[in-house]
């Protein structure tokens, strides 16, 4: 060191002035068409002939796709509440798909900061009011922690306040400094030094580099993790190699607003500069892995090589420590705490992640696309997390046959949002948020179920990464053995890469949601399965029951969809179920199905504790069943009790034809309470009636749940394909035909 291994990323400083208004954004444009990585803007909010920098810097946001942005730096006194601009900063890195970086200086300029009614602070108060403003930015970030924040600063404080939302990606706080106490700070809890050439005397970086180091290791950090960023002018290529070699320079702005110096520098310097210093850092074996001090070593979790991550996936690993760390650690209904969560961008770092993986064969591993897994096995305590959010992809491959590829990443929100612009849908489940991955590789119970099966029914085709890392195409015609199981069975054969589906013409729909007195319990449980086993299939209807407050009658709600645009049918179809109770509210609208798979809630998952939630499958709705389930309410053991419609299409495909084998049946049930031993002693009362489970509903970890979902005959054939494409068990996390434990030696 001082060459602390940054990749090389190169910016421009840009003046935001005002007039011509657009002058700054047309040239943060061409910066995006040369090939920077960065557009920068000085802030000076009581300059007139200056755009005020954050509105510029949104506005260039929307009208560019890939350079990163940030003010170089923000007048932190005049930018407000730190908690108010953390957010604001989040909401530009999710509107800009995490392009934002946080530039902050602590003032200067006090006699302009006064004059439009700033705070004038002395050199050492604006130390302690940046150091404030960034806990408290970083705590409203934190939007997996749960507790409320506060921070009692003396210049900024905040007593409680929501954290959230999560920017899309860690913004990094980038700090303009000069002076000892602010370098202390960025090796403290900075990620970048932003200094101006033209203001150093020689010796400076030099200096503030080692102060900054100093800090840093005194923080048990490692210098590394804090990015040196420059503002410079068009220096000669020598120079600048040697800034970046021997100054730790990482990232180089470029101070210039004229076209032809940008095109210049971009054309003949980035690419010299880039080559030799890449050549410099091989010959020298510079350490280019990502950063880690000493705090965050501490926590790394036993049996996992950390070394020995892939290459392509070291940027992309995340670790207890790490700033991103309380995003990616729980799902949406289990908390967690893995050794390491990897993030693959594409097919192949999947191919990568798994091969780790598979090098680990006794360290847990939860495979997570959409985070909802009610199994919750998509996290874990001390495993790898491979999570494919990132494989998010949407796009048509034939329009004449409606064939969409889409990643698992995706989000069923996300799917039906993109289909209803041409009149499409795919049957998913009931609610946005779920993601593909999990969901079409088990089933896919959802709103359109009668009337166009379940999501699996429409798979074409998948690509899939097994345990050994081959990468093989599963459909009809190729793999058709690997395609059966995938369809109702595919968490545990490996990871869909990418799925293809045939979708369907949907139209306006009526969206109904009521709600019944269904005191007379039991009575209501049979009034609905008739009503549903006799409606047309264009008629797919949930109920929800929960907990009876005192005094209050027992409330069922019942939604569903009537797939029609016409107002009588729907109501036609709906009356038959609203004479049977008391109706205590109702909402019947036309809707598109993507405004009904839009109930999501955006944000990183935050779940807690260990999900309970039990699941069964049923052919009747019959009087026993119905007196047993108003038994098992009354008795408190589940806060939630939800019977699905299936039936009709679903049980149209033949049972052998996929890995859900059920399609005989027209319920499944779900009941979810919080004390596993009083759900499964209430829950196991009821199994008399019962004909299997869905997967993608249980939690219960106990053997006997393999045989429901996959009864002998199905089991038989899984395992025999389980033992070709995964002979090790390297994924039986969530529900394995091959039991819970490694298999090391598996003819
Ligand atoms: C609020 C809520 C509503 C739901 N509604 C419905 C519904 O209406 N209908 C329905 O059928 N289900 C529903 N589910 C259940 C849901 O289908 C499953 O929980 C599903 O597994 C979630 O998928 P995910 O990708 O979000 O989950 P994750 O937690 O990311 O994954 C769950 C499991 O799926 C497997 N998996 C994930 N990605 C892949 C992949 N790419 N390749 C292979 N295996 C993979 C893994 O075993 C993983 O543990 C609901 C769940 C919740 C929490």
């Amino acid at each position: 060191m001082p060459d602390y291994g940054h990749p090389l990323a190169f910016g421009v400083f840009i003046t935001p002035t005002n007039s011509p208004a657009q002058a700054p954004v047309q040239r943060a444009v061409l910066a995006e068409q040369l090939g920077y990585d960065l557009a920068t803007f000085q802030d000076h909010p009581y300059q007139p002939s200056f755009h005020d920098t954050w509105t510029l810097l949104s506005w260039v946001a929307a009208k560019t796709e890939r350079i990163h942005l940030a003010a170089n730096v923000h007048n932190l006194p005049l930018r407000g509440q730190p908690a108010v601009f953390a957010r604001a900063a989040a909401s530009l890195d999710l509107l800009s798909g995490g392009r934002f970086e946080m530039g902050l200086g602590a003032g200067g300029f006090w006699d302009a900061i006064e004059a439009i009614g700033g705070r004038r602070l002395t050199p050492g108060q604006g130390v302690d009011a940046l150091s404030e403003a960034i806990d408290i930015m970083r705590g409203v970030w934190d939007a997996g922690s749960r507790e409320p924040l506060r921070v009692a600063g003396e210049f900024y404080s905040v007593n409680g306040a929501k954290r959230g939302p999560a920017p899309a990606h860690d913004i990094p706080i980038w700090v303009g400094a000069l002076k000892p106490r602010m370098l202390r700070l960025i090796g403290t809890k900075g990620d970048g030094w932003l200094p101006s050439l033209a203001y150093l005397k020689p010796g400076d970086l030099e200096r503030g580099n080692a102060a900054i180091d100093e800090a840093a290791e005194a923080a048990g950090r490692d210098p590394r993790e804090i990015r040196r960023l420059l503002n410079v002018g068009e220096l000669p290529v020598e120079q600048l190699i040697d800034l970046a070699l021997e100054n730790g320079t990482g990232t180089f702005i470029l101070a210039t607003d004229d076209p032809a110096t940008m095109q210049r520098f971009a054309a003949e310097a980035i690419p010299a500069v880039r080559e030799a210093v890449d050549a410099e850092r091989a010959s020298r074996g510079t350490d280019r892995s990502k950063p880690r001090g000493a705090a965050a070593l501490a926590q790394r979790r036993e049996g996992i090589d950390y070394d020995a991550v892939p290459p392509s996936l070291v940027e992309r690993a995340v670790e207890p420590g790490d700033a991103g760390y309380g995003r990616v650690r729980a799902n949406y209904l289990r908390g967690g705490s893995p050794g390491i969560v990897l993030r693959p961008a594409d097919a192949a770092q999947v191919v990568d992640a798994v091969r780790f993986a598979s090098a680990h064969p006794e360290v847990a591993l939860g495979v997570r696309s959409g985070g909802h897994g009610i199994s919750g096995r998509s996290t874990n305590d001390g495993g790898i997390v491979i999570d494919l959010g990132a494989l998010n992809s949407i796009e048509v491959l034939d329009e004449a046959q409606r064939l969409v590829r889409i990643g698992p990443g995706a989000t069923w929100g996300e799917v039906a949002a993109a289909l209803d612009g041409r009149g499409w849908a795919l049957s998913s489940g009931d609610y946005g948020g779920v993601g593909v991955g999990g969901l079409a590789t088990a089933a896919g119970v959802g709103y359109l179920g009668r009337e166009h099966g379940l999501t699996i029914d429409h798979l074409r085709a998948a690509d899939v990464v097994l345990a050994d890392g081959s990468v093989v195409r599963a459909s009809a015609e190729e793999n058709a053995e690997l395609f059966w199981g995938l369809r109702g069975a595919g968490g545990q054969l490996g990871i869909v890469v990418s799925f293809e589906f045939e979708v369907d013409e949907v139209g306006d729909i009526g969206w109904a949601q009521l709600a019944f007195d269904a005191s007379d319990t039991a009575e209501f449980l049979q009034a609905y399965g008739t009503w549903m086993e006799e409606a047309p299939r264009d008629t797919t209807a949930f109920l929800i029951l929960g907990g009876r407050a005192p005094g209050q009658p027992q409330v069922a709600q019942l939604m569903g969809v009537v797939d029609s645009s016409d107002p009588d049918t729907i109501i036609g179809r709906l009356q038959p179920l609203a004479e049977q109770a008391p109706l205590l509210q109702q909402s019947v609208q036309l809707v598109r199905y993507a405004d009904v798979m839009g109930n999501t809630q955006p944000g990183p998952h935050g779940g807690r504790g260990e999900p309970v939630s039990r699941s069964a499958l049923l052919e009747h709705i019959t009087p026993e069943f119905a007196e047993a389930a108003a038994r098992l309410l009354a008795g408190g053991a589940v806060h939630w009790f939800q019977l699905r419609a299936v039936g009709g299409a679903v049980s149209d495909v033949p049972e052998g034809d996929t890995a859900y084998p059920h399609r005989s049946a027209n319920f499944a049930l779900v009941v979810m309470g919080s004390d596993a031993a009083r759900v499964d002693d209430a829950f196991d009362a009821l199994r008399e009636h019962f004909e299997g489970l869905y997967v993608s509903f249980e939690s219960d970890t106990r053997p006997e749940r393999i045989d429901d979902a996959w009864p002998p005959a199905v089991r038989e054939r899984l395992t025999s394909l389980k033992l070709q494409v995964d002979p090790g068990n390297r994924f039986r996390d969530n529900f394995s035909v091959l039991g819970t434990e490694v298999l090391r030696h598996v003819e």
